[in-house]
């Protein structure tokens, strides 16, 4: 009998971090590797942010706290949420955790039963299928099209529903599109729900400040007021505030959940860093010059990057609403040979071959569910994008 779980042995783990892995063995090894495999922004916590964490430290803010939030942070969640997304909870309805990603984790385990089904759209964030199967549940992935921006479409969604449903997973901007829903996009999606009263939504929120040209973010709790009821909204510090490192993400939602979720981290993690819930409270409630800035800059390299990107034989490059990331398919790079004499038949061997061949590091599309396409994660800089881009570019037009 195996000494590792079953429940293990149905996840695989996570290929971004694997990839990002193996570029910074190649790059130990001496060889020049860019990478573009990472999501987290390149930047620097703002300052004042750090500078809450030190005083935290000194003030002794160094013991547990409540499990899931001290009622400082709670209560600047439950601002934020109003402010910027008109949305009213109370601190009992918001539960902080380690990353938007335990959030997730609480968020499935504490109610998925074996036979329970998540649709997720697909290209997902890699994690999502996998929580869902640890957590014992069933994920019903539906294809959100290029020509759609990647989107899933209301029949889509409809078409997927069965009795036994118990989420949807929404994410956007999304990782790794970068595609986002609009609030008619999403009016289309909340109305298909409202007919469904057992299904329930998880809103993946992480990258609403990173958008883009005149795109305005919206999230299915504020759109369809209806659903709020059944309704996770989750976001967090790590991309919006350049706080990866920090472990800080919050979720908000019916009661009966929210205290299952805290019931699941006190005999699991106990409370997120005490250190970090203060950083955080400093995020939300300080100066929020720096999601300006970072979107600028972000916006700059996503038109770096599609243009570049768009110039490469073989490539098709849509351009993103948000996120740092762009999803380009390859799919007339299929089938051919690259100049280091690999035939190129999925997306990995793409991402294989072009790291090999140029050392730059991408993600396969076939890890985030739709093939043929690779994730380009532009969170690095203008000068090592426009790098990245000339190699690809050297590797297609190399291709035979
Ligand atoms: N959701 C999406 C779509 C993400 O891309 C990420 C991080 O990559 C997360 C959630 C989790 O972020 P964190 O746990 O750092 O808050």
């Amino acid at each position: 009998m195996s000494f590792l779980s079953q429940t293990l042995a149905r996840v695989k783990p996570s290929p971004t971090i694997a990839m990002t892995g193996r570029a910074r063995e190649l790059a130990a090894e001496g060889r020049d590797i860019i990478s573009l495999s990472a999501g987290e922004p390149d930047f620097d916590t703002p300052l004042h942010v750090r500078e809450a964490a030190k005083a935290a430290i000194d003030a002794g803010h160094t013991r547990y706290t409540a499990v899931d939030g001290i009622p400082e942070l709670k209560a600047a969640i439950c601002d934020k949420f109003r402010r910027e997304n008109g949305l009213d909870y109370a601190p009992s309805q918001v539960t902080v955790g380690t990353g938007g990603k335990q959030i997730l984790y609480n968020a499935l385990m504490a109610t998925l039963n074996p036979g329970d089904e998540v649709i997720i759209p697909a290209p997902y964030w890699v994690s999502y299928p996998d929580m869902v199967l640890l957590a014992g549940g069933t994920p019903v992935i539906v294809e959100g099209e290029m020509q759609n921006g990647y989107r899933i479409t209301p029949e889509q969604l409809e078409g997927a529903i069965t009795p036994r449903t118990k989420w949807v997973i929404m994410n956007s901007p999304s990782n790794p599109t970068g595609a986002g829903y609009s609030e008619e996009h999403l009016r289309g999606l909340t109305d298909v729900l409202m007919r469904h009263p057992q299904v329930w939504v998880l809103a993946d929120d992480i990258y609403e400040h990173l958008v883009f040209d005149d795109f305005r973010f919206a999230t299915p709790a504020q759109v369809e007021p209806g659903l709020k009821d059944r309704t996770l909204t989750m976001n967090g510090v790590s991309k919006a505030y350049a706080m990866t490192g920090w472990r800080i993400g919050y979720g908000a939602g019916p009661e009966t959940l929210i205290r299952a979720m805290a019931k699941l981290q006190s005999q699991s993690t106990s409370n997120p860093c005490s250190i970090s819930q203060y950083a955080a409270l400093a995020a939300l409630t300080g100066p929020q010059d720096y999601i300006r800035t970072s979107r600028e800059v972000f916006e700059r390299r996503r038109d770096l990057v599609v243009a570049g990107l768009s110039e490469c034989p073989g490539i098709v490059c849509p351009k993103p609403e948000g996120a740092f990331y762009v999803y380009p398919s390859i799919r007339d790079l299929i089938g051919k040979t690259s100049a280091g004499g690999t035939r190129i038949e999925t997306d990995e061997d793409f991402a294989s071959a072009l790291l090999d061949e140029t050392g730059v590091a991408v993600v396969f599309g076939a890890a985030f569910g739709l093939s043929p396409h690779f994730r380009i994660s532009y969170a690095t800089s203008d000068e090592i994008l426009t790098d990245a881009v000339a190699r690809i570019r050297r590797f297609c037009e190399g291709t035979r």
